[in-house]
């Protein structure tokens, strides 16, 4: 049985450890993540290069995902890296203040605007929620507060307003630049973070195409407003990530699992893939095994629908990175065992306006209730296996293309599983034979095996696919 749900490992100082990446792909990544808050440009591109020629050299594609920094507020530095602050006491954020010389008393902020977007009474979250501070007055430059929880603060550390609303665009001068690079890279998918509505993913997708990229955009849902708008948001994107860190500390934690159900379910609706992220497997960070409490979130997340599933300081900067995958992997497969994963009641009343959307669907239902060992499509674009991802299965879906940038974008959608193809010949009984030898010599099928297979009867064309076929190998004119 092949693991239906991706993983995404975010790539760092652990992961640069000799022998490490490859440990990762042996334990089985789907997905890199490239992190632009950390590093320079040319640890990415040095990063991708690798992750390149490993996957040229184990066969196993893996799909490069290069996340933005964006707009996150930090405080400025403190003069000794870290300051204890008492329940109670008094707390300022100044602009104008050094950026290293941050007290117990006051700190400075990186981001000139959130003086004027706060209001007496409004709470600012420090730390992921760590650390709470309550605004008791702004002139514009200044804020002052109380902290209403104290605990140590150390530099840099991040800053979100309960209930979300500030104004920064969601593309920085940083991100701008930071496109380029990922432009030099060649990035599968580009995450924007903390967008607001449709328009800042438009504006990445076309900074991204002028840099000749035309990656899939990841929307990292992780502000309040961004929830109001969730369909707007999903329809604009590629991809969309529950950015379950800043999001939960915006919206409060105990909303998250219900925000989580309902931006997968939606984001399968409307065709989209969908990732859930942030502190999965947070323990095994110092711990070579998960919490019982992280290996429920992971089955939570199989059973909730989710394409993939992510690792974050887990495998970029933590001591067990390879420990951390292994066990996501074991978790998400023996979670798909389960009947209630893999039966589907998606779009049963739903009418088709497109051929290849129909025979998608057709080639799904026909899975699921047949006696079927697997799906080979062949696809252009890459449509046909998502469409066919977003309906649940048990059933393997095996995307034949020969362009390696259409594979790259399949290896995050859930039971699809790519597989690089040109066919010799035009004839279709010989695509169908050399389709089915090319999965048996994966170890993929064998005699007797029935496959479904869909394409196109113009080969080359995107949304061509207009027939689907059931052969049982050793039947006939198959191998
Ligand atoms: P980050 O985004 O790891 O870049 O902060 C994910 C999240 O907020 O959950
Ligand atoms: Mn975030």
């Amino acid at each position: 049985m092949l693991r239906r749900t991706k993983i995404l490992a975010t790539l760092g100082p652990a992961s640069d450890k000799p022998g490490v990446l490859e440990a990762l792909f042996e334990a089985g990544i789907d997905v890199v993540r490239m992190n632009f808050s950390h590093g320079v440009a040319q640890d990415h591109i040095d990063r991708a290069e690798a992750v390149r020629a490993l996957s040229k050299k184990t066969g196993r594609l893996v799909g490069i995902l290069c996340d933005l920094q964006g707009p996150k507020i930090r405080i400025a530095k403190f003069k000794d890296t870290k300051v204890w602050l008492d329940e109670g006491q008094a707390f300022a954020l100044d602009i104008n203040l050094g950026t290293n010389a941050g007290t117990s008393e006051e700190v400075g902020i990186i981001y000139e605007p959130l003086a004027k977007e706060v209001k007496k009474g409004s709470r600012l979250l420090l730390d992921d929620g760590r650390i709470v501070l309550d605004v008791v007055s702004t002139n514009g430059t200044r804020i002052e507060c109380t902290v209403h929880v104290g605990g140590y603060l150390s530099n840099n550390k991040g800053i979100n307003l309960q209930g979300g609303g500030l104004s920064a665009a969601a593309l920085t001068e940083k991100d701008k630049e930071d496109i380029k690079t990922i432009g030099i890279i060649g990035a599968d998918f580009v995450a924007v973070s903390f967008p607001r509505c449709a328009e800042d993913l438009h504006e990445a997708r076309r900074l991204l195409e002028a840099e000749n990229c035309y990656a899939g955009i990841v929307s990292k849902v992780e502000r309040a407003e961004a929830i109001e708008v969730m369909d707007e948001i999903i329809l604009a994107s590629d991809v969309v990530m529950v950015a379950r860190g800043d999001l939960g500390v915006e919206i409060g934690d105990a909303n998250l699992p219900a925000v989580q159900k309902r931006l997968i379910s939606r984001s399968r609706d409307l065709n989209r893939a969908v990732i859930t992220a942030t502190q999965m497997m947070e323990s095994m960070i110092e711990n070579p095994i998960p919490t019982r409490a992280e290996v429920f979130d992971i089955a939570n997340a199989v059973h909730d629908g989710t394409d993939a599933v992510m690792l974050s300081a887990e495998t970029a900067s933590g001591n067990y990175p390879v420990q951390a995958v292994k066990a996501m992997a074991d978790i998400c497969k023996t979670t798909e065992q389960q009947s209630s994963v893999r039966e589907s009641k998606h779009r049963m009343n739903c009418q088709f306006s497109r051929t290849d959307e129909a025979i998608a669907m057709s080639a799904m239902y026909l899975a699921n209730h047949a006696n079927i060992t697997g799906i080979a499509t062949l696809t252009e674009s890459g449509s046909t296996a998502l469409w066919m991802s977003r309906i649940s299965s048990g059933i393997p879906i095996y995307a034949f293309s020969s362009h390696v940038k259409t594979l790259s974008k399949t290896t995050i959608y859930r039971g699809v599983f790519p597989v690089y193809f040109t066919h010799e010949s035009m004839d279709h009984v010989n695509v169908n034979n050399e389709l089915l030898a090319k999965l048996k010599a994966r170890g993929c099928a064998k005699q007797g095996d029935t496959f479904i297979i869909t394409k196109g009867d113009l080969t080359g064309t995107k949304g061509g696919t207009n027939a689907l076929k059931v052969v049982t190998l050793g039947e006939g004119l198959t191998p």
